[in-house]
């Protein structure tokens, strides 16, 4: 870099000794102008270059961030599809869980039919599947097959069953028929009288015919 030259007296002075040059040879008529702005320049030659580097690595950095992003997205999409990973717990009620048919840690069936003063009620396609899947929902084509599949270790009632569907069970209610001095509610599992109502628990591996009638007696 060519030396600049005094601006007092014309010598090439290093940019860097420049400022120094003026104050000691020139004190008085060095303005501070002068001296800042030869001071300005020296700090400019002074300072070192931005590393290369930095430039040069740049890249590589943008690669390992890309890298490390890759990684915690595969280790969630690896953890999210695990069917040992749920978002619900064994103790999440039925109607704030949504399900999807994969991921599945159980899956069963159980076959329910609703008989009212000796008529069949229907069960409709499609119970639970609106908002989203529940775990306990009813497909298209299968009448009265309640689908048990859960994402996660959990036992449901047929009381849940009926709060997906929406309508009233209990061992005094079903439909809204109430039971009193001459009807009452008559659940049979595979024929034999059942008194577990709403609280009885869907098993699995077996698929069990329950039978729920109201009845004049
Ligand atoms: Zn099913
Ligand atoms: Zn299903």
């Amino acid at each position: 870099m060519a030396s600049p030259k005094c601006p007092v007296c014309g010598a090439s002075v290093r940019t860097e000794n420049l400022s120094k040059h003026l104050q000691s040879v020139h004190p008085r008529e060095a303005k501070p102008e002068m001296v800042l702005e030869a001071e300005r320049k020296a700090t400019q030659t002074v300072r070192p270059p931005p590393p290369r580097s930095f430039s040069a690595s740049l890249p590589r950095n943008v690669i390992i961030v890309v890298l490390i992003l890759a990684l915690i997205a595969g280790g969630a999409w690896v953890v999210a599809t695990s069917p040992a990973y749920s978002a619900y717990t064994p103790d999440t009620p039925v109607t704030q869980m949504c399900i999807e048919h994969s991921a599945l840690i159980r899956h069963d069936h159980t076959q329910l039919s609703i008989d009212i003063l000796g008529a069949a009620r229907s069960i409709p396609d499609n119970v639970g599947r609106t908002t989203c899947m529940r775990p306990l929902h009813t497909h298209v084509g299968e009448p009265g097959r309640i689908h048990i599949e859960s994402p996660v270790v959990h036992e449901f009632t047929l009381g849940d069953f009926f709060l997906v569907w929406g309508q009233t069970f209990s061992s005094n209610n079903i439909l809204g028929y109430t039971t009193n001095s001459n009807h009452r509610i008559v659940m049979r599992v595979d024929g034999v009288v059942n008194t577990e109502y709403d609280s009885y628990v869907l098993p699995h591996g077996t698929e069990p015919t329950v039978t729920i009638s109201y009845e004049q007696f």
